[in-house]
């Protein structure tokens, strides 16, 4: 079953990763792959760097994902620093891979080394279409609760939203946040708007202070006033502050497939032991490890 079909049907539990630049960090990643591929996820998604440097870095991790692994893969691609010509050729390389997912997004300026910037690409929207043409992909897009950092408003990023659905968009994957409120009244509004695909909350269980700081600058995502002293009164205690974490990450999480979520995006930053406990609380059943 495609993944589009597959996120109408039933819920859909998924991982991201990224590639991992050291040898003990690739060690650590496959480990957790392993660990995580025993809750049977319904894909894994693998981010793409914005800098235009390393992208096969990402065709590589999903070609090893998919076939040593097993496991159905997403990968993302960000078009800021490609030319359309390099854009084809990643896609080329997904297909060797027998990759077939893609979430497609433009990329964070910043990010893009100097002088890569090729402007083929300006937003999603246009490497959406783009993929929509060429075909043989299932086309995902990201999404923001919140609103986009760069967006005028909500009501102006939605009906930018609806440009990525109309030009081949089958999902949307969220940004991640920490108060269901918003992601519930963004569903309205994006409804409202003509949206009509399924979007796949994101959630990461903060791990520190510091974290929560850069979350709340870089992405400006809220952070709840009981999750702001939860981190507080835990800091500098590993054990009680993943305790904590978790818990709140599965709060989150099951009030969110209570409410009508068609399934769960666990950010995993490469490690296995809170998104295997948070789904472990979800189900509401012991996961082997
Ligand atoms: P767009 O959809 O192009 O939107 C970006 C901004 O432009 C928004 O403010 C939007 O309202 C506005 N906009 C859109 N179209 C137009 C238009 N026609 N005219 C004017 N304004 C417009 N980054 C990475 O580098 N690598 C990753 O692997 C990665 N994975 C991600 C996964 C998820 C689930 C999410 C939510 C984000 C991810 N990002 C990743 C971050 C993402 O690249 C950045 O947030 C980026 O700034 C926006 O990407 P986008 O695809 O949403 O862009």
């Amino acid at each position: 079953m495609k993944l589009p079909e597959r996120l109408r049907a039933g819920k859909v539990y998924s991982f991201e990763f990224y590639p991992p630049k050291t040898a003990a960090d690739t060690a650590r990643l496959f480990d957790a792959a392993l660990e995580l591929k025993a809750l049977s996820p319904d894909f894994v998604s693998v981010t793409n760097s914005s800098s235009g440097v390393a992208p096969y870095r990402t065709v590589a991790l999903c070609g090893v994902l998919k076939a040593q692994f097993e496991l159905e893969v997403v990968a993302h691609l960000t078009c800021l620093a490609h030319t359309k010509a390099e854009i084809a050729e990643i896609c080329d390389g997904l297909r060797k891979m027998g990759i077939t997912n893609i979430l497609a997004l433009r990329g964070d300026p910043q990010n893009v080394v100097t002088g890569a910037r090729r402007r083929d690409y300006d937003h999603a929207s246009q490497l959406i279409a783009d993929l929509k043409r060429t075909g043989g992909f299932s086309i995902g897009g990201a999404c923001y609760p919140e609103k986009h950092p760069e967006a005028p408003s909500l009501e102006a990023d939605i009906a930018r939203l609806k440009e990525k659905a109309d030009a081949g968009a089958e999902y949307l994957i969220t940004q991640l946040f920490f108060d269901n409120d918003f992601y519930f009244r963004f569903l309205e509004k994006a409804a409202a708007a003509g949206v009509a695909v399924p979007v796949l909350p994101g959630l990461m269980p903060i791990t520190g202070y510091k974290q929560m700081q850069n979350f709340t600058k870089l992405m400006q995502v809220s952070v709840p006033n009981a999750l702001k002293k939860g981190i507080e009164r835990w800091e500098g205690d590993k054990d009680g502050m993943f305790k904590f974490s978790v818990e709140y990450a599965s709060r989150q999480a099951r009030a969110l497939l209570d409410g009508g979520a068609p399934g769960l995006h666990l950010y995993t930053l490469n490690r296995s032991k809170a998104a295997m406990e948070i789904l472990k609380n979800v189900k509401g059943k012991a996961v082997k490890a």
